[in-house]
C-alpha cells in the first residue's frame, strides 16, 4: 500500500498543475496516469478567449455555458503568463487571435459576437480590411474582415507538458503509469486500486483530473459525470517564412492556425478523427485533406508546404463548462475536468482543485462548475 495526503488521478496538464500547485504548498502528492490519449499530449497548444464559432456552430445548447465561463479565460491566459515566467519557455506568445469572415455574414455574426464579449470583459474588436492589412498581410484575398481578440495566444504544449512535469517532479510529487480502477471510500481516506500488479493507494483526498476516464471513476461513487471522448484531427507543416503572429480562426469553418517559432504551422481546429476514451485514435484522410485544404485557402502562402506529420487526440466534452469541486455523495474526491478549450484552462482548474484540496477557496469564482449540478 502506497500512502499520501493527495492522490491525482491523471496527469495532463489538470492532474500535473493540480500536483505541482499542491505539492508547493506543502502536501505529499502522487500522481497516477494512465499514459494513453491525453489531451495535453495531442492538442494544439491555442490559448483561447474569445467564443470558439465551432463550438457555437455543433453545440449551440451548450454554447451559453461557455459563454458564462468567458471571464474563466480571461484568468486562465493570466495563468499562462504566470506559469511562462516561472517555468518556461514554452514557446508562448501572446499577441491574440483573428477570426476571419469571407463573406458579409459571417463579418457581421463576429460583430454580435464581440459585442456580447465585450460585456465578459474581453478586449476584442472588428478589423476591416485595411486594418487586417497592417497584421497579417499574408491572408487570403478574399478574407473580408476579422474579429481581433487581444488576450488569445499560443504555445507549444510539448515544451509546456515537459518542463510543468519537471516542475512537479522537483517539488516532490511521485508520478506512477498505472489506471486506477476503483476508488473506495476507507474511513478518513480513499483507497485507489490501479489495473497493474495490483497497486493500492491511500490518500486523504483525490482529485480526479483523468479526463475523459473522469465518468467510470466517480459513476460508483454515486455520480453520473457526462464526460465524453472526442476524437480530433492534427497537422504540422514543414517550416514556413511568413511571419504569422496570431492564432487563426474562421468565423464559420473548423479550424485553428498557427505559427510556431520555429516556422512550422500547427493546423487544427477540430476535425473529426476515430476513437474513443482508452483506444488508440486514428486519423481520418478526409480531416486531413480538408484541414489543410482549408488553412491554404485562408493564408496562400502556406499552400506550398508539405504536411511533415498528422495526429489524431481524445479531446474531453461535457456540458461546457468546466466540473470543478467535491462529489456531493464522497466528499473526499474532487473532480476537475476543464470546459471547452481544457488546455487554455488547465492549469487554472488545476490550481483551483489543489486549492480545494488544502481546505481554502480558489481565489477564482467557478460559479456555477460544481458536480453537483449533474446530481438531479
Ligand atoms: C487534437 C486536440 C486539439 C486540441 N486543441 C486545443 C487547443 O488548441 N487549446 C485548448 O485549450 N484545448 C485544446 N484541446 C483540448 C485539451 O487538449 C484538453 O481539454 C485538455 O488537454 C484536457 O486536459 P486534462 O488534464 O483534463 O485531461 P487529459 O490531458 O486528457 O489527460 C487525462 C489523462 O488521464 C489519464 N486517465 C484516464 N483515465 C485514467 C484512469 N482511470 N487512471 C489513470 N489515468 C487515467 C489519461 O491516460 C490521460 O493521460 C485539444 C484537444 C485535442 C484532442
Amino acid at each position: 500500500m502506497i500512502r499520501c495526503d493527495l492522490l491525482i488521478v491523471g496527469g495532463g496538464i489538470v492532474g500535473t498543475c493540480a500536483a505541482l500547485h499542491a505539492a508547493e504548498s506543502g502536501a505529499v502528492v502522487h500522481l497516477v496516469d494512465g499514459g494513453t490519449n491525453a489531451g495535453s499530449d495531442a492538442n494544439a497548444g491555442s490559448l483561447h478567449v474569445q467564443l470558439q464559432s465551432r463550438f457555437i456552430r455543433l453545440f449551440p445548447e451548450k454554447a451559453p455555458n461557455v459563454e458564462a465561463s468567458l471571464p474563466l479565460y480571461l484568468q486562465a491566459v493570466t495563468l499562462w503568463d504566470l506559469l511562462e515566467a516561472r517555468f518556461g519557455p514554452f514557446q508562448m506568445v501572446r499577441d491574440g487571435g483573428l477570426m476571419l469572415a469571407e463573406t458579409a455574414e459571417q463579418l457581421r455574426f463576429l460583430e454580435t459576437k464581440a459585442g456580447r464579449e465585450a460585456r465578459h470583459g474581453l478586449n476584442v474588436e472588428i478589423l476591416d480590411r485595411p486594418a487586417l492589412d497592417r497584421l497579417a498581410p499574408w491572408l487570403g484575398p478574399q478574407i473580408l474582415g476579422a474579429e481581433l481578440c487581444r488576450d488569445e495566444g499560443k504555445l507549444n504544449p510539448l515544451h509546456a507538458n515537459i518542463r510543468l512535469k519537471a516542475a512537479a517532479r522537483a517539488a516532490g510529487v511521485m508520478f506512477y503509469t498505472d489506471t486506477v480502477t476503483t476508488l473506495t471510500p476507507d474511513g478518513t481516506g480513499m483507497l485507489a486500486t490501479g489495473s497493474a500488479h495490483g497497486a493500492t493507494w491511500r490518500a486523504e483526498q483525490v482529485i480526479v483530473a483523468n479526463g475523459w476516464g473522469a465518468g467510470a471513476l466517480c459513476g460508483p461513487l454515486g455520480l453520473s459525470v457526462p464526460v465524453q471522448a472526442e476524437a480530433l484531427h492534427m497537422n504540422i507543416t514543414e517550416d514556413g517564412d511568413s511571419d504569422i503572429r496570431h492564432l487563426i480562426q474562421h468565423a464559420e469553418r473548423s479550424i485553428t492556425l498557427k505559427q510556431l517559432k520555429t516556422g512550422q504551422i500547427v493546423i487544427g481546429g477540430g476535425w473529426p478523427a476515430h476513437g474513443r476514451g482508452a483506444q488508440v485514435p486514428q486519423v481520418v484522410a478526409q480531416s486531413l485533406l480538408g484541414n489543410v485544404a482549408l488553412a491554404g485557402r485562408l493564408v496562400p502562402a502556406i499552400a506550398g508546404l508539405r504536411v511533415l506529420r498528422s495526429w489524431a487526440g481524445i479531446n474531453t466534452t461535457a456540458d461546457g463548462r468546466t466540473i470543478l469541486g467535491r462529489l456531493p455523495d464522497c466528499p473526499r474526491v474532487i473532480v476537475a475536468v476543464p470546459g471547452d478549450a481544457g488546455y487554455t484552462l488547465g492549469p487554472l482548474v488545476g490550481h483551483a482543485a489543489a486549492a480545494l484540496s488544502a481546505g481554502s477557496l480558489p481565489n477564482v469564482q467557478f460559479n456555477g462548475c460544481g458536480p453537483e449540478r449533474f446530481a438531479a
